[in-house]
């Protein structure tokens, strides 16, 4: 390595290299980074060695209060000071140990954690993965393993990740599918998006309608069904918690048709709508749970939760990188944390401080059509007036883009035309407060610009 290669190894490792401007990385990023979700017009290039909790910071120093948690990766908030001194501690532990080919204590550890949080009253087992699409791919094959079917039951809109068999059961924006073959038999249904549903009907008629048109397809598509796989809680899709009925009633279905329920809890799972799993609120219990995103305490980590034997015999599924020691350490350090410093209880007492501020918020500003979510994980879907409640997505665009410019509010959209909020689960009430007010005033300032 030549000395200047080194030198700028080293200034990055203390700190964003100073020497080019943010206009030079920004070029730069979209020459080299190949296509893919981001939004250059509204995103900042960011400076990767400061942050703290929930602020975040861009190349030229601005100080951004982040309620993304990097889409709900960072439960924790950024460089978790406890976190930062367990990772110091176990500095050295391998850190690869093919976790599918040899066993490890650690993997053992955090498989028995995720089984004990995980309600269901038989026996469950878990595979490791390294992301959330992985996680479902794993669901995916182990239903099919198991019960000899291959086709599936998904909804849209649905987000399962963007690989083979997770890509064929999403269903959200046209751009995630388009000329990429479907690798599933999949019927799909609607998902109870009660803020959309037909005039005259509540939400929990409008779920059975849904529910009935699961059945009604099953019958007409092929009984053969191996699993349905929902999430509880929709996220890419646009924030849409199901109604009370939606996921009992999946439940009778699956039992009716020897069907496994499987459960998409990437983004809504481990605590963040205040309690472990955004199914238990429905008082469902699946067969199948998916993780990932805060499994990993900032790194590539997932998992699947599943009915034991996940798999018929050995070499069904198998992953290079799964549970490495020190990542299967990290996880359950994360589990644990939030166990032990109560902040499922925390999401639950802010995610009511969110829903309540930002339903303030849709009384307020008549381009809020609907304030909706669980816990912290919260939306509010912009229209172009509580009267048409037609999606309007230039608006929901313009108010990102006044939060994070002009108010150094960090969001996400979410579908078409949601914003979405994820903070992290320790989040204070103060930092809560101080983005309702920050996207009031981006609401605000867009309409005034419209
Ligand atoms: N499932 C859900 C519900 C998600 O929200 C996501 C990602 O946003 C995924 C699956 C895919 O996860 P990953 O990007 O880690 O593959």
């Amino acid at each position: 390595m030549q000395d200047k290669d080194w030198a700028l190894l080293e200034s990055l490792a203390s700190g964003a290299s100073e020497h080019k401007s943010p206009e030079y990385w920004l070029k730069r990023s979209s020459e080299v980074i190949a296509t893919s979700t981001q939004s250059r017009d509204l995103y900042p290039v960011m400076d990767h060695s400061r942050g703290q909790g929930s602020r975040v910071y861009d190349l030229e120093g601005n100080e951004y209060l982040d309620v993304t948690s990097g889409v709900a990766v960072r439960a924790l908030g950024v460089r978790y000071p406890p976190l930062v001194e367990f990772e110091r501690q176990i500095a050295h532990v391998v850190e690869e140990l093919p976790g599918q080919d040899f066993d490890h204590i650690p993997q053992v550890l955090l498989a028995e954690k995720l089984i004990g949080i995980t309600p269901g009253e038989f026996d469950k087992q878990v595979f490791f993965t390294t992301s959330g699409a992985r996680a479902v791919e794993t669901a995916v094959k182990s239903a099919m393993d198991n019960t000899q079917r291959t086709r599936f039951v998904a909804f849209r809109p649905a987000f399962h990740g963007r690989t083979g068999y997770a890509l064929s059961l999403t269903a959200s924006k046209g751009a995630h599918r388009e000329r990429f073959p479907s690798a599933l038999p999949v019927i799909r249904a609607p998902y109870p998006y009660s803020y959309r549903r037909p005039r005259g009907l509540s939400p929990d008629e409008y779920a059975a309608l849904c529910v009935d048109q699961v059945e009604d397809a099953i019958e007409r598509e092929g009984a053969d069904v191996a699993g349905i796989v929902v999430e509880p809680i929709t996220g890419e899709g646009g924030m849409i918690p199901s109604p009370a009925s939606f996921l009992p009633r999946l439940r009778a279905i699956a039992d009716r048709y020897g069907a496994w329920l499987i459960v998409d809890e990437v983004q809504s799972g481990l605590g963040r709508t205040g309690k472990w799993w955004a199914f238990e609120h429905y008082g469902v219990t699946p067969d199948v749970v998916c993780t990932a995103k805060a499994l990993g305490g900032g790194w590539p980590m997932g998992a699947t939760i599943g009915r034991g034997p996940m798999f018929t015999r050995g070499s069904r599924h198998s992953e290079t990188f799964s549970a490495e020691p020190r990542q299967a350490l990290i996880s359950l350090f994360v589990l644990t944390e939030i166990e032990r410093k109560g902040y499922i209880q925390n999401a639950a007492r802010m995610g009511e401080v969110l829903s309540k501020g930002l339903r303030e918020l849709e009384e307020k500003h008549d381009c809020v059509g609907e304030a909706r979510g669980l816990g912290l994980m919260q939306g509010i879907e912009i229209v172009e007036s509580k009267q048409s409640r037609k999606a309007s997505p230039a608006r929901r665009d313009a108010i990102l883009k006044a939060a994070i410019h002009g108010e150094r509010l960090m969001l996400l959209g979410a579908g078409e035309n949601t914003i979405r909020l994820l903070p992290p689960l320790n989040v204070t009430e103060e930092e809560v407060r101080d983005a309702l007010a920050r996207l009031d005033r981006a609401i605000a300032a867009a309409s005034r610009a419209s």
